[in-house]
């Protein structure tokens, strides 16, 4: 079963649709793409499956269930968990309390302490994780806010150009990173401007522009998609 399908859904700003009968879907153990051109609505549509912004019409589908009309916590307890695009950290807690706080909302919070440590291990976090969230350079602040999400265990991960403002390094670490934990039978989305990272990590790519789907498919075939080519060269 599909862990995330979106139906039709539309979403308007005043006269403006930032989203305009958008459908996909996302799958356990893949990493699923989403790129298209700034304002083409992938943070809203990321809004829209974590419930922080209502569509005005279409469906969201959890786990086979339809939480159209959910809140964005009881989301998150059918195992949703996304980053933001802006960095959000509680900038004064440790980042190992970042994590705390989010691991206490998930379902092993008698494990929480144990659970942080093999997170921050995972992520390379272990030697910061005494430091101040807020005094991060901006590629081991990602980190954190995806720490933060995989604290809350999730099946279902949104990811919101996670890896913006990581140098190469980072970027390859982080692939690797996509990789496992979609092995592991996360379904993983990713918003995401590093095409490179983007063609090398997902399984499947579902390219916006303008609030429309206007191609899906495995990267291969987005890269030689004419729309898409011309999306992004502003045709
Ligand atoms: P992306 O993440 O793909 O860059 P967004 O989802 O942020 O795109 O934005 C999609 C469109 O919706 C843009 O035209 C943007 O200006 C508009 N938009 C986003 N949020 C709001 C808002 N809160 N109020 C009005 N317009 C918005
Ligand atoms: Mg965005």
């Amino acid at each position: 079963m599909a862990s995330l399908v979106v139906e039709g859904v539309t979403v308007a700003f005043g006269a403006d649709l930032a989203l305009d009968g958008v459908g996909l879907t996302a799958e356990p153990g893949r990493v699923t793409g989403l790129i298209g051109p700034n304002g083409a609505g992938k943070s809203t549509l990321f809004d829209v499956v974590s419930g922080l912004r209502r569509p005005s019409s279409g469906r969201v589908v959890l786990g086979g269930r339809d939480v159209t009309r959910m809140g964005p916590a009881r989301r998150a307890r059918h195992g949703l968990a996304r980053t933001f695009q802006r960095l959000e950290p509680f900038g004064r807690l440790s980042v190992r309390d970042n994590l705390l706080v989010a691991a206490e909302l998930g379902p092993e919070r008698r494990r929480a302490a144990s659970a942080v440590a093999a997170i921050l291990d995972r992520l390379d976090l272990t030697e910061i994780a005494d430091s101040a969230a807020g005094t991060l350079p901006t590629g081991a602040g990602r980190l954190v806010e995806v720490g933060r999400a995989l604290a809350t265990r999730p099946r279902l991960l949104l990811l919101d150009e996670p890896a913006a403002g990581q140098d190469g390094e980072e970027t390859a670490r982080f692939a690797a990173l996509l990789r496992s934990l979609a092995d592991e039978g996360t379904a993983v989305v990713l918003v995401e401007h590093d095409m490179g990272l983007v063609m090398g990590v997902c399984d499947e790519v579902h390219v916006l522009d303008l609030g429309k789907v206007i191609a899906s498919g495995p990267p291969d075939a987005i890269r030689r998609d004419e729309a898409v080519l011309a999306a992004y060269l502003g045709d």
